[in-house]
């Protein structure tokens, strides 16, 4: 039997990614996969369309969205599957995390001014279009006009600590995206757990506490981090009775690890998430 292609983290241009909820949704049919999830970060505005074309594709479609969360002064980001996405606290708690991402971007515009940089505020906001305002928006703005020459030496020149477009930011707690995916009936999902680097200490306790929280399950394997890490998680995402998940993190090509679609099997030990939902579990029988 041929192992379906579940992909269940991926990015459109509701965020920061290069497709249309339903171009992306068209390029998985290419991609032969067989399930997806469309995890936008701290919005939902491209669920419905993705769902409706990927219904027509025949497509699995599943709910999703990655949350920013600032855990023990981390940035760490958290995935929501498989929820409601008409529940009223959940849009509430999405909109204030952005009405605090376009905050973050004024301050980060103001850092650059202050450097000599004028317009970055106009220039990201071009490059944003419709969605909220970050960090990459300011880096395709800061290419193009030559300060740099290319997206990841213009994060170390510009827009990491220390340098002038950088604001440190206070995301909601592990415990409120907790929170607001499980008061949704969703399944809360630590996102690339590789790509912290907390050690053999933290991580037991980041998941501990996640589980102790609510939390369902860890992205043993993810596009953006390393496969030989995926035994690891999955056996300590064991350890706290914590189910796995896979996805490619895509964003686009040219600016992704992996293709759409492209996610490796489970470690056999791994508890699959979809095992807890019907729509998926059907593609094994
Ligand atoms: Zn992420
Ligand atoms: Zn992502």
């Amino acid at each position: 039997m041929n192992i379906p292609i579940i992909d269940l983290h991926c990015h459109s241009n509701v965020s920061d990614g290069l497709l249309s909820p339903a171009e992306l949704m068209s390029h998985a049919a290419e991609n032969n996969v067989q399930a997806i999830a469309l995890t936008d970060h701290d919005d939902i505005a491209g669920l419905s369309e993705a769902s409706i074309t990927a219904k027509s594709l025949n497509i699995i479609f599943i709910n999703g969205v990655e949350i920013s969360v600032t855990w023990k002064k981390r940035t760490l980001h958290i995935v929501g599957l498989n929820f409601d996405k008409d529940n009223k606290l959940l849009f509430q708690g999405l909109k204030k995390i952005r009405d605090g991402r376009y905050k973050r971007a004024q301050l980060m515009a103001d850092g650059l001014g202050m450097a000599g940089i004028q317009g970055a505020m106009d220039g990201a906001k071009s490059y944003a279009k419709n969605s909220t305002i970050g960090r990459i928006h300011f880096a395709q703005f800061l290419v193009a006009q030559g300060y740099a020459k290319d997206i990841s030496a213009v994060f170390k020149k510009f827009l990491t600590p220390g340098k002038p477009g950088y604001v440190d930011h206070e995301w909601i707690s592990l415990e409120e995206s907790i929170r607001l995916i499980n008061g949704a009936g969703g399944d809360a999902i630590i996102a690339h757990p590789g790509r912290y680097d907390m050690g053999n200490k933290l991580y037991p306790k980041l998941f501990q506490e996640f589980k102790d929280l609510g939390g369902t399950g860890v992205e043993v394997m993810s596009g953006s981090q390393d496969p030989s890490q995926a035994n690891y998680f999955s056996k300590l995402a064991a350890n706290y009775n914590l189910f796995s998940s896979c996805g490619s993190d895509f964003h686009g090509k040219g600016i992704s690890h992996r293709a759409l679609g492209n996610v490796r099997s489970l470690p056999n030990d791994s508890i699959p998430i979809w095992t807890k939902w019907d729509q998926i579990k059907k593609l094994f029988h």
